[in-house]
């Protein structure tokens, strides 16, 4: 071992130490109700799957068509040989389901970000951005150049205040939040950020990770939630959440999209996602577009486990989508109690700083529609039972 590395060792270390080291747990199923992790059969009340489509026959079945259509890979970018009929198809049936002019799907929700922000705003310009927005947005605002005005959590009050202050010292602006914030499940108050942009000739984007599948009519998202339809100028969302599969997409006014067709730079220089995963989105925007069956039962569900909770005693906090944050305070508390729901069948993690601010530790819930009734009461008797051996209710 080189001297030049021992730096590395001492921050692993001191990770250990303060315990925020992340050990990863290792998953031998789909996502689905029941979930094997660590080789052991769990609750799942983990994972992003929030309508079971992960492990839905028909996307299983698309992504095998796919596959067996076009082979395992695209070999090339987006804009040399790798556009295949099946992202094209994706992108006009995206932008029918989010009812926006059209669309681009790139390999992330992470990297759309990163497509998307720097060709907007460059060094002359200014982002406004919410306190608590995701760390995708932030390294998309980072790479763009551009400077960084944050203003406090979902509050336009202050988004105008900040925007009076500094936008006539740039050549233009952008303002970016997080439609859903995914620690707390609270909801960006999208109607009242998009009028003060508006006033001022803000550009707007929405990043609707945890909207899709989830919020507006049927799961369209936090944009059809609020009725904005054609208001907002770029809607980024992720098919790696409720849509079960994986990749990106920028929707929002086919100008933008056309332009981010010219200029993103994960589209340009990063190969294309796969047929087989292409298609499984397909046949996930599908099932959407036919029947709100699973979002219905998302959010009957989610009333029942939120209900319960509050009912037995336990903080949680002021989400108002299925993302339901169990408020413990003490990081060590979090850990204690996520390992004890572990030992009685439950898979529930707990977050802490640097993911959510210190001191406001908690075990997020995130509540799917594949949660049967039995399911439901297992994952409330262990909470109750964990919560009081615990001291917590
Ligand atoms: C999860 C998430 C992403 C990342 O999406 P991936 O498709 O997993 O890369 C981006 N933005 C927000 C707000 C998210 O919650």
């Amino acid at each position: 071992m080189t001297e030049k590395l021992t730096w590395i060792e001492e921050e692993l270390a001191a990770l250990k130490e303060s315990g925020l080291f992340i050990n990863l747990r290792v998953i031998d199923s789909p996502p689905g109700a029941w979930m094997t992790v660590d080789g052991k059969k769990v609750l799942n009340l983990c994972t992003n799957n929030y309508l079971g489509l992960a492990g839905d026959e028909r996307l299983i079945k698309a992504a095998q068509d796919a596959l067996a259509h076009y082979g395992a890979g695209p070999t090339a970018v987006r804009s040399i040989a790798g556009t295949l009929s099946v992202h094209r198809e994706l992108e006009r049936k995206v932008a029918a389901f989010k009812n926006v002019e059209d669309a681009l799907y790139v390999q992330s929700g992470f990297l759309a970000n990163q497509a998307a922000i720097p060709p907007l705003v460059g060094k002359e310009d200014v982002i406004f951005s919410d306190r608590l927005n995701h760390a995708s947005i932030i390294d998309g605002a980072r790479l763009s150049r551009a400077k960084i005005i944050v203003y406090e959590h979902c509050d336009p009050v202050d988004l105008e205040v900040k925007i009076k202050e500094h936008l006539s010292n740039y050549r233009r602006g952008l303002v970016v939040t997080d439609g859903v914030f995914s620690m707390d499940g609270d909801v960006a108050p999208l109607d009242q950020i998009y009028e003060v942009a508006e006033k001022y000739g803000v550009m707007t984007m929405v990043d609707d990770a945890h909207g899709e599948g989830v919020l507006g009519h049927g799961g369209r998202g936090i944009v059809d939630h609020f009725g904005l339809h054609g208001k907002f100028d770029v809607e980024i969302g992720t098919f790696s959440k409720a849509f079960g599969v994986v990749g990106g997409v920028i929707a929002g006014k086919k100008v933008i999209v056309d332009y981010l067709r010219q200029k993103a730079r994960p589209f340009l220089f990063s190969n294309a996602v796969t047929a087989a995963d292409s298609a499984a989105c397909l046949a996930a925007v599908e099932v959407l577009s036919a029947s709100t069956e699973l979002v219905d039962r998302l959010w009957k569900n989610t009333e029942t486990f939120k209900g319960e909770m509050k009912a037995l005693g336990f903080n949680v906090g002021n989400s108002v989508t299925p993302i339901t944050p169990v408020m413990l305070g003490d990081v060590k508390l979090a850990k204690e109690f996520s390992r004890k729901l572990f030992a009685e069948d439950v898979f529930a993690m707990a977050l802490g700083f640097p993911t959510v601010p210190k001191g406001l530790a908690r075990i997020r819930v995130m509540v799917s529609a594949m949660l049967s009734e039995d399911d439901l009461r297992f994952g409330l008797d262990k909470f109750a039972k964990i919560g009081r051996e615990l001291g917590v209710i």
